[in-house]
């Protein structure tokens, strides 16, 4: 399919248009089942042996997550893909299908604040300490890459203060130190930005997001680009037999046309078959349903929130905005040529008091209070008393989280309802 457009691929890629195999069905159908059947016992143990491929129990196999995995893995340019229960379990079933207890991991200090609770809190009780640096100075990333560091891992654009990461230059010192680049493009779904041709190993999205685009479900996809070479014995868990999985190297002893998605595989068989984080099929089919609409829906989200954002800094009760094609110009046009995407974060002027009464007035016409980014409907949150309030003042500060910052995920309403719901809670 790799020859269609991303919108087209959007439709149709990991189906085959003539239906589904068993009953023609033309939609992509849930497939709520716990086992298949065998054939036989022959069948079953040719299943177990692998001597035959085939479906034998659901933790592991779904058609309904094998299209969505597929078409995600098309539009994102990679090579494979895994769905999982949530954004925070691709992350975690990440890291830990790279590294063990004793390794490490040098990520950008912006994150999600679910994730940076992850990296700072919980990975270390497992033995992986996480080494956190200022977003783009690469001064620092080289700095903090040691000898028993596994992988690089950096948000396309950043939760919340939204400053876009050089991508290319990540890449550069990842191929230097021979280490897996791994990207959490949720903010930026293509077809605003494919991290994989600048040089991303690994893309996660939370589904949950613009993916799924409605709100309406929770879910997580890691892209396997396919081009890491996991020979390097500094990576263990590729390299010694796998206690997980029958022995296996799985570097060295898959067949030669598996061997580019190594980690794909391991993540399969180990992460998700003995660790549990399955996506239901329900959930993978509401994404689906949104993945179709997706190219639509974020040049849509793109253009309404470069308007907002253009709105608020013309406004006297704002104190600062940002947007990243308007605070990171250059950076912006490398990456995102096809927008910025749907988020935008600006100051109330009068600080932390006044930025909750904006989110109060706001709440209820049109946009929602809410823990939640990239619904078709708009969105606002106060972060600081919110989403970040387990951080640190110092900890919020180096991700970007002012008292005063509103986040607002710009919706596809009309912009005219937008911008005058925002005036008035303004006003
Ligand atoms: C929401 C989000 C996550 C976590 O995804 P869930 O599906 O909510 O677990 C991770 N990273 C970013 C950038 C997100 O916005």
């Amino acid at each position: 399919m790799s020859k269609f457009h991303l919108e087209t691929l959007a439709v149709h890629a990991g189906q085959n248009p003539k239906g589904d195999p068993a009953t023609y069905a033309r939609a992509v159908p849930v497939y709520r089942t716990t086992a298949y059947n065998f054939r036989d016992s022959k069948h079953g143990a040719d299943l177990f042996g692998l001597r035959e491929l085939g479906n034998i129990y659901a933790r592991l196999m779904n058609p309904t997550n094998d299209v969505l995995a597929q078409r995600i893995a098309a539009l994102e340019g990679g090579a494979a893909a895994q769905t999982l229960a949530s954004g925070t379990a691709a992350i975690f079933f990440t890291v830990t299908n790279i590294a063990r207890a004793g390794d490490e991991v040098v990520a950008a200090d912006n994150l999600y604040g679910g994730t940076f609770s992850q990296f700072d809190a919980i990975l270390p009780n497992a033995g992986i300490k996480v080494n956190f640096t200022p977003v783009n100075d690469f001064a620092a990333v080289e700095a903090a890459i040691n000898e028993r560091t596994r992988l690089l891992f950096v948000e396309s654009v950043g939760n919340p203060a939204l400053d876009i990461a050089d991508l290319d230059g990540y890449a550069a010192i990842a191929r230097k130190h021979h280490l897996p680049l791994v990207v959490d493009a949720t903010f930026t779904p293509p077809p605003l930005l494919r991290a994989i041709d600048h040089g991303a190993d690994l893309v996660i999205h939370s589904l949950s997001k613009w993916i799924g685009g409605h709100g309406a479900g929770i879910g997580g996809v890691v892209v396997d680009a396919g081009k890491f070479d996991w020979t390097d014995p500094k990576f263990a868990l590729y390299n010694e037999p796998d206690a997980g999985y029958h022995g296996l190297r799985f570097a060295h002893d898959l067949p030669d046309p598996l061997k580019p998605v190594a980690f794909s595989l391991r993540l399969l068989t180990v992460g998700i078959r003995n660790q549990g984080p399955t996506l239901a099929p329900d959930a993978a089919w509401i994404f689906l349903q949104g993945v179709e609409s997706l190219p639509l829906r974020i040049a849509r989200h793109s253009e309404n929130a470069l308007a907002v954002a253009k709105h608020l800094a013309a406004h006297p009760k704002v104190a600062w905005v940002k947007y990243p094609s308007l605070s990171q110009p250059e950076l912006a046009a490398k990456y995102l040529p096809n927008g910025a995407g749907g988020m935008v974060v600006f100051g109330v002027k009068g600080g932390a008091d006044e930025a909750r009464r904006f989110a109060d007035a706001l709440n209820g016409e049109i946009f929602s209070l809410l823990a939640n980014v990239g619904d078709a409907k708009s969105l606002v949150i106060h972060p600081a008393s919110t989403t970040h309030s387990q951080l640190s003042d110092e900890d919020l500060r180096k991700g970007g989280v002012l008292p005063e910052l509103v986040r607002l995920s710009i919706g596809i309403e009309h912009i005219d309802d937008i911008l005058a719901e925002l005036d008035r809670a303004l006003g």
